[in-house]
């Protein structure tokens, strides 16, 4: 790790991935910062092993580039759940995917690229100059660095960079939610199982408070009550095998940041001239999306990015940018944003066959 690089990306994600691959793709000095010893985040470590659709609902890809990319590699060591004629059978281009030979590639691709990967690496605080991020304080496991960027990117899930940096958040709300996953390296399809609350919040253990990811204490009875709940589960027969636990919280929402623009329900169907890619929701199909470029930054600072789930959005629009497709599109935006001006963001996606309107 050296102490200068172009762009320092914090988080190791699907979107912080992508990003790192992004920016280094346009000869930029990349370091990527993560906090466990895995690429992938919630996709990975947090055992979320299905990629939700690459496409509209109505038989057209709309996302390409490194979504496609990254769909094909987590493909590519089995669990494919994808029918290959999904447009004629009126499918969705979605499927299953092997979460731990998925992070071992992502390490593999990365490392091929040349990004500088520093892995139990924690970022701790951020100093401004002005209106920049001047420099990154991490925890690493010889204590305490400091590193220097022209431009951060905040992957981290949580929009730590962007607290950090002052910036307002709106915050999730949690069900208690478990995923353990039933693996056997090749055979069959993983099995993930829930324990509590489904997407809806149908299954939250009655009289329980919700959880916000951005307090403490918060993290700490929602990983701990989760754990009690799997293995009471467990006890009682109600789950029958359990091989792989999550290493992270499986928040949905943590924060999302308050940019230029933010994304909702209201946007389903509008066109934007400075969109940054179209998408179709996971949850609707036929229901189609652009993404405002001013949902990744806030003008307040001026070499900070965002991208994944904590993007500038809210209501329906968070629901429907934070799945693994769609954070990975961001991510590749957000690297391009951390080597070009804004202005020529766009030029460059459609260089790279980004669908930026539907
Ligand atoms: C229960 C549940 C079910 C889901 N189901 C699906 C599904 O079926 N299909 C789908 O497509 N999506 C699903 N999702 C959503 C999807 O998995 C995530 O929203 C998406 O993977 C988020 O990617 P990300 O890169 O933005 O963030 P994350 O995956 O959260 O990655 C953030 C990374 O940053 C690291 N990090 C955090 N803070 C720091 C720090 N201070 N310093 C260094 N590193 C840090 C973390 O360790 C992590 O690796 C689900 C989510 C949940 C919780």
């Amino acid at each position: 790790m050296k102490k200068f690089y172009e762009v320092i990306v914090v988080g190791g994600g699907v979107a912080g991935v992508s990003a790192a691959l992004s920016a280094k793709r346009e000869g930029k000095s990349v370091l990527l910062i993560e906090k466990t010893s895995l690429l992938g985040g919630l996709a990975t470590t947090g055992l979320i092993n299905w990629f939700e659709p690459l496409c509209d609902g109505k038989g057209h890809q709309m996302l390409f580039s490194q979504v496609e990319e990254l769909f094909n590699l987590a493909l590519k060591y089995g669990y494919k759940t994808i029918d290959d004629n999904w447009q004629e059978k009126g499918l969705r281009k979605s499927s299953f995917f092997d979460h731990n030979l998925f992070a071992l590639s992502l390490n593999k691709l990365l490392s091929k690229e040349g990004v500088d990967i520093s892995y139990e690496t924690t970022l701790s605080d951020v100093i401004l100059k002005g209106q920049s991020v001047s420099l990154i304080e991490v925890l690493t496991v010889e204590g305490k660095k400091t590193l220097k960027a022209k431009a951060f990117i905040d992957a981290t899930g949580n929009a730590f960079l962007f607290k950090k940096a002052g910036i307002s958040i709106r915050e999730g709300v949690n069900y208690l939610t478990y995923a353990t996953t039933i693996y056997r390296n090749g055979v069959g399809r993983p099995t993930i199982q829930f324990s509590g609350a489904s997407l809806d919040g149908k299954g939250h253990p009655e009289g329980m408070k919700t959880f916000n990811g951005n307090k403490q204490d918060d993290v700490n009875e929602y990983v701990s009550e989760a754990q009690l709940l799997c293995l009471k589960e467990y006890e009682e027969g109600k789950i029958k095998e359990v091989s792989m636990v999550p290493a992270m919280p499986q928040f949905r929402k943590i924060a999302s940041i308050k940019g230029e623009y933010c994304l909702t329900s209201k946007d389903e169907g509008v066109h934007h001239k400075d969109s940054i890619g179209a998408f179709g929701a996971f949850n609707k199909p036929g229901a189609l999306y652009e993404i405002p470029i001013g949902c990744l930054y806030s003008k307040k600072i001026n070499n900070l990015y965002a991208c994944g789930r904590i993007i500038s959005s809210d209501d329906e629009g968070w629901e429907v940018i934070r799945v693994i497709p769609v954070a990975i599109l961001t991510g590749e935006v957000a690297g391009l944003l951390g080597a070009y001006p804004k202005e020529e963001i766009q030029d460059k996606l459609m260089c790279r066959g980004i669908k930026i309107h539907f």
